[in-house]
């Protein structure tokens, strides 16, 4: 199974992503994440993509691009993959296509989560999250069991900079332009789009996920 996650910053895919990953084994790309290691890691990449994170907006197609092609490469064959905030643009929808072709895969289905503008800004302003296993906290809905630490490996929790409300506007703009109409170009695919209101619970959204994929029957 390629599952894409898509939907707005703050709508809970790197959590759903996590529980869907612990549930049925399969790996999760996480582009944000790929790129946060890169930044800390000082590597050429992580240099070039700094400023475009720091101000909440897409880093170039072509880095992009680039790093999942080099990402999947290290994934085992007939692995089953979630891949998280990417695609991004038409662009790296169509180089995403292309990509899958000489390895005999193609995106078996698309899940969008959506929420309201207000119960996002909630969510991201709470956020924090673990580099190591990349477990996101919510400090006021769901907070770990010891205050900025991980529950899964102790390790230091993280405010991320573009989480900061002078940017989650911009980032919030920057998906409705440029992220959201996937959607229908998914739609218009071969790919089963499947949309998971998320406004609820985290167990509620993780269950919705699950019956939609046709994991719990
Ligand atoms: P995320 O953790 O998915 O919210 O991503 C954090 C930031 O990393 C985004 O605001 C972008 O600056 C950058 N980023 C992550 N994934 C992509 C992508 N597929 N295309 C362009 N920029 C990305």
């Amino acid at each position: 199974m390629y599952l894409i996650l898509l939907g707005p910053p703050g709508v809970g895919k790197g959590t759903q992503g996590v529980l869907l990953a612990d549930a049925t084994g399969w790996e999760r790309v996480v582009t944000g994440d790929l790129l946060r290691t890169a930044k800390d890691a000082g590597t050429p990449l992580g240099q070039q993509a700094q400023q475009y994170m720091t101000a909440g907006d897409l880093v170039p197609d072509h880095l992009i691009i680039k790093m999942v092609e080099e990402k999947l490469t290290t994934l085992p064959v007939g692995t089953g993959v979630i891949f998280d905030g990417f695609p991004r643009t038409r662009e790296q929808a169509s180089a995403f296509k292309m990509m899958l072709q000489p390895l005999g895969r193609s995106i078996d289905g698309v899940v969008v989560l959506d929420a309201s503008d207000e119960v996002l800004t909630e969510r991201i302003s709470g956020r924090r999250s673990c580099l190591s296993c990349g477990s996101v906290y919510n400090m006021v809905l769901a907070p770990p069991q010891r205050e900025g630490v991980c529950d899964n490996d102790g390790t230091s929790l993280f405010h991320r900079a573009d989480d900061h409300p002078d940017t989650v506007q911009n980032r919030l703009d920057v998906y409705r332009r440029e992220t959201e109409p996937l959607i229908a170009y998914y739609e218009g695919s071969k790919s089963t789009v499947y949309h998971v209101p998320s406004d609820g619970g985290v167990d509620e959204v993780q269950g919705e996920v699950r019956r939609a994929l046709g994991l719990d029957e």
